[in-house]
């Protein structure tokens, strides 16, 4: 999953950067609301972590900026202890969910697994498909009950696919949430990963719709 942080503390943007990198997620970082407000513009991400107080333009506006666009994107802010106003302020503003400084970094991630799975829609933690099911708490993929082995990548192309189950994914799509900014993309990165996932999960698992990209196959 692709998420957007937006800190202006090296310090702790450094920190939960890691964490959400070491929990296979691409992360980019900016450090200023006006910075914030063009990624959000010109990238999809799945989740964007906000902090409130920020340089040149405050998290709450570009909060604010984002609803007005009908952006549903999940939005969890960080907000300074003691302030339940900011804490007000950012849940009117169409915040998801916040954190309060300082925070454990675990509690941090369960709490995007819950944004990003209620906004996929689903009820359950766990993302199933034709016997082929994944657990994003504890990261275990299994095929008929027996566990299947995935690289990080790997998992991250099958998560895209789970979590957007009745469309098709594009290749570019797919690359967003693999990449970071000024990662190395392969040329034919995707295309190898999938490869990957249809000799581990069956070759009829993930379908190529010519032309347009990629969708789980059919369940029967
Ligand atoms: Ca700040």
């Amino acid at each position: 999953m692709r998420i957007l942080l937006v800190e202006d503390d090296d310090l702790l943007g450094d920190g939960i950067r890691a964490g959400l990198k070491l929990a296979n997620h691409a992360v980019d970082w900016v450090r200023d609301g006006d910075a914030a407000r063009l990624a959000l513009l010109d990238h999809s991400y799945q989740a964007c972590v906000l902090d409130l107080g920020l340089p040149k333009r405050s998290g709450l506006a570009v909060l604010r900026e984002l609803r007005q666009r009908e952006s549903h994107l999940p939005v969890l802010i960080l907000t300074a202890r003691d302030s339940s106003a900011d804490k007000i302020a950012g849940l009117d503003a169409g915040a998801d969910d916040y954190l309060t400084k300082p925070f454990d970094l675990a509690e941090l991630q369960a709490r995007l697994r819950a944004l990003m799975r209620r906004a996929s829609g689903a009820a359950t933690p766990r993302l199933e498909h034709a016997g082929v099911v994944l657990d994003p708490a504890s990261k275990r993929v299994t095929r008929d009950g027996q566990p299947v082995a995935l690289s990080a990548r790997e998992y991250t192309v099958l998560h895209d696919l789970l979590t957007h189950k009745n469309h098709i994914r594009t290749r570019s799509q797919l690359e967003e949430s693999l990449y970071a900014w000024g990662e190395e993309t392969g040329s034919n990165t995707v295309e190898v990963y999938i490869h990957h996932l249809r000799k581990k999960l069956g070759a009829d698992f993930i379908r190529t719709i010519r032309g347009l990209g990629y969708q789980l196959g059919s369940a029967n």
